[in-house]
């Protein structure tokens, strides 16, 4: 039997979170339960109990120090937005008193004129509003009470990232629980829940290297560097022992987030010199996309207390994989059924097969949206560069899932391969049973047992779109299989037609071999799947009448906000080539060219000295550098000529898609050529002349 001690982790370590527990005790009981029951049922909460539960929520905040308030939330900009206020409030006698009304907690009106809208209003309409999602704990964060809360225009357009990924929860659970309800829905459950565990790749580098290269500090990610001796082909790094300064960071990290309630887990070293992960353990799709934010913030603060920085970034170095996000996602019903969960005759299992279906058929439908799920910049060096799953998407299932729904299709009769028992050969050690299927590291979207793996995401993306997407694709696909079965007249039959119909349409989407693999891009493309290579190619899928109508059919955009979405997508990628181009050019002309200059006017000096003494001296090795500098500098001019070009002459009629194009076919692949010229200017270049610290310094020095 598996015993564990039990102790209120968070308790003990400060919780600095405003919980179930804390509300529990410090809430009146009618208003705790009110509070509860609005948050269960995601009915709209009475004014009155809002109030209460202000006070509450400043009395508790002051006892922890916090002096500020503010409502924090996740415009579009990827990362979150905080305004704060602070406690104070005068009263009539010249005293001046804490306080924090119902209103400041229910409320918040942030002007809303700077931050990325996509069109949907104009600057001068400035109004903006925050409302607070009690579905989401409060927590305390540098003094300050932070309140999870969502962001709209005056006109209610949305201007952020978590209410679509409300709606998309609601969406969920509303025809999940159909299907539930059609199955006879034996645990007697109220609602369907969307789950996600992120696991979180990253950086650690010396702060120090970090604050000598421009392009780290602007951009997040190295623009040049030539590739160091050792990368990561001896594969000692993948959970190698963690570095004593790396070890040191993660245990300040995990209780820093332990005390804002983010149950930090599993801590690893990844593939790449200096590359970690952190993995937490799962929990309601909107707490983990708050979380997650909330950790990536923590982390680079905590380096930074460490003398470290935190990259982030998806590709902070060329030559070594970069770093993603894997979405471990389910949907588990209030009662604690998980309804991805296979059980142990999954062939007899006929609501598990109908929710697999359902993931099957929404997956191949909207492959785009997946695909559009996990644009950017950043993320675009890694899919397809046999690091991460390519820009393909596709779905893995296993040898037994296979098996079964093959064995559906064709009327088979399935028969269950029993777990067998690990043969070790080590007669010490327990044995134990192995899973009937192995692991698929490069699938994009893989079944992992009881939830599914979305691979592709970047490190640095918030999860709230991709689930946004996973949990409208599922729910319009259960809300087509619920109103077929409602109506059935024979319920198996027509059930048995669905399951074995979806996956005589969609199969084409499973595939369980290797994704890195050149055979597997003409596989795919013989299949007819999509294979979206780059942000701009996919960034307008997103608008297709296909999509404007599914988000609408669930409510979770409107054709605005969706069109808004899109731009101020396209707008981010262009942005970010456009201030990559413009840092390289920087870089390039006024520290690189100088050292280049210098390093060959030395040589020469050195040289001409040299034959003054022993004028029939051939100084072979200075001359052909000075022959080989030269030749390069040339280039390094050209470049960055072309560079410059393209930056400066675009066309300023040009429609937003084709300017996308641009920036990737044009502007981008100018950088290229230049990096191509740096990068090898480097490796002849003596190391005291070269202004940037190496990749052997970046990658080792820890
Ligand atoms: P991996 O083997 O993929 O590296 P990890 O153990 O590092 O796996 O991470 C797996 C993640 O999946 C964790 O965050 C875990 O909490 C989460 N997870 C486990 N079960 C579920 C589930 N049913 N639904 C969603 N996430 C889950
Ligand atoms: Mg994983």
């Amino acid at each position: 039997m598996d015993t564990a001690i039990r102790v209120n982790v968070p308790e003990m370590f400060g919780s600095l979170v405003f919980n179930d527990i804390v509300m529990e005790k410090r809430l009146p009981k009618e208003t705790y339960e009110s509070l509860k029951k609005s948050v269960e049922e995601g009915s709209t909460l009475d004014k009155e109990i809002a109030y209460v539960v202000a006070s509450a929520m400043k009395d508790w905040a002051i006892e922890k120090g916090a002096t500020h308030f503010t409502h924090w939330f996740q415009p579009m900009t990827g990362i979150t937005a905080e305004k704060h206020d602070s406690f104070i409030t005068p009263v009539s006698n010249g005293q001046v008193i804490m306080d924090f009304s119902g209103k400041e907690l229910i409320k918040g009106e942030p002007d809303a004129s700077s931050f990325p809208s996509g069109g949907l209003r104009a600057t001068f309409e400035a109004r903006g509003y925050t409302a607070w999602d009690p579905t989401s704990h409060a927590f305390i964060k540098e003094n300050t009470l932070c309140i999870p809360s969502v962001f709209c225009s005056y006109s209610g357009q949305i201007l952020d990232k978590k209410t679509p990924l409300l709606r998309s929860i609601n969406a969920v659970n509303k025809h999940a629980m159909r299907i539930v309800n059609l199955f006879g829905n034996k645990s007697g459950a109220k609602r369907v829940v969307s789950i996600t565990g992120p696991e979180q790749e990253y950086f650690l580098i010396d702060r120090d290297l970090y604050k000598q290269r421009e392009d780290l500090i602007v951009c997040g990610r190295t623009l040049f560097g030539s590739k160091p001796p050792k990368g990561q082909e001896m594969e000692d790094h993948y959970f190698g022992s963690i570095k004593p300064r790396v070890k040191a960071f993660m245990k300040d990290l995990d209780l820093e987030l332990w005390r804002l309630g983010i149950l930090a887990k599993t801590e690893h070293n990844e593939v790449a010199p200096s590359q970690h992960e952190l993995a937490p353990i799962y929990s309601d799709t909107n707490t983990a996309t708050d979380h997650n934010q909330l950790t990536m913030e923590t982390m680079k603060k905590v380096a930074q207390n460490h003398g470290l920085a935190c990259l982030l970034h998806e590709k902070p170095f060329s030559g070594v994989n970069g770093s993603g996000k894997h979405n471990n996602w389910s949907i588990t019903t209030d009662t604690g059924i998980n309804l991805f969960e296979p059980g142990e005759s999954p062939r007899e299992n006929s609501q598990f097969l109908l929710f697999l279906s359902a993931v099957i058929s929404a997956v191949d439908k909207h492959q785009d949206l997946l695909r559009v799920a996990v644009n950017g910049a950043g993320n675009d060096h890694r899919l397809g560069a046999n690091e991460a799953p390519p820009a393909i998407v596709s779905m893995f299932l296993g040898d037994e899932l296979d098996d079964i729904i093959t064995s559906i299709e064709n009327d088979d009769v399935y028969v269950q391969k029993d777990k067998q028992t690990m043969k070790h050969g080590v007669k010490v050690i327990p044995r134990f049973a192995r899973d009937t299927t192995d692991r698929n590291r490069t699938s994009p979207f893989a079944f992992t047992g009881n939830k599914f793996e979305f691979r592709m995401l970047g490190s640095t993306v918030s999860i709230a779109c991709p689930n946004t997407i996973l949990n409208t694709i599922l729910a319009d696909e259960l809300a087509s299989f619920a109103d077929v079965l409602e109506n059935a007249e024979n319920f198996d039959d027509q059930l048995h037609k669905l399951i074995k119909n979806t996956i005589k349409e969609h199969k084409k989407i499973i595939f369980n071999g290797n994704n890195y693999s050149e055979e597997w891009i003409s596989e795919a493309k013989e299949r007819g799947l999509l294979n979206l290579r780059t942000t701009p190619e996919a960034l307008p899928f997103y608008i297709s009448q296909k999509n404007i109508d599914l988000f609408a059919r669930h409510g979770i955009y409107t054709a605005e906000e969706l069109n808004s979405r899109y731009e101020i997508l396209m707008d981010d990628y262009c942005k970010t080539i456009q201030i990559e181009a413009l840092t390289m050019l920087d870089m390039a002309k006024r520290d690189i060219t100088p050292a280049v200059c210098k390093y060959a006017n030395d040589l020469s000096c050195t040289v001409a000295n040299k034959k003054s003494v022993v004028p029939d001296l051939e100084c072979c090795l200075e001359i052909n550098l000075i022959k080989k500098i030269s030749c390069l500098t040339d280039k390094l001019y050209k470049s960055c000529t072309n560079l410059e070009n393209a930056v400066t002459n675009i066309d300023k009629d040009i429609d937003l898609k084709d300017l996308g194009l641009y920036y990737k076919d044009v502007v981008l692949s100018s950088c290229q050529e230049l990096r191509t010229t740096v990068d090898e200017l480097e490796t002849i270049m003596a190391k005291e002349y070269w202004p940037y610290p190496s990749y052997t310094k970046l990658l080792y020095s820890i």
